[in-house]
């Protein structure tokens, strides 16, 4: 399966404590199918001082958030939307975008390739 959220993406949290909160993602974890949300699941974390190192204290960190848990906001119209993908050929070259499937606009390339034929539609 293509991975539709990235990091940079804008989102909004739809389940939890933290739902209808937005941020951007800063980290995506592809293997736990989580990302991690500027400012959005916060958790208090304890560190330990490590003498000559780190203070101690307590931290507020960004907890992972599960994939199904948020919704990418369209760039384009603003709105909590699912994601498409599709493939256009322009001149030589065929782009696989991601699109809006709100307002379908297309949102930006995931991949590109180089054709040396045209494809007839
Ligand atoms: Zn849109």
């Amino acid at each position: 399966m293509a991975w539709k959220l990235r990091k940079g993406d804008t989102v909004v949290v739809l389940r939890g404590r933290e739902r209808g909160k937005v941020g951007k993602i800063i980290r995506v974890l592809r293997e736990e199918g989580r990302v991690i949300v500027e400012g959005v699941n916060l958790v208090k974390k304890h560190v330990k001082a490590i003498p000559n190192v780190r203070e101690g204290g307590i931290f507020e960190v960004e907890a992972p958030l599960h994939i199904s848990n948020v919704m990418l906001v369209c760039p384009k119209c603003n709105k909590p939307t699912r994601v498409g993908f599709r493939i256009v050929q322009e001149g030589g070259t065929l782009r696989k975008y991601r699109y809006c499937k709100k307002c379908n606009e297309n949102i930006d390339v995931v991949r590109e390739k180089a054709v040396k034929e045209r494809v007839e539609a």
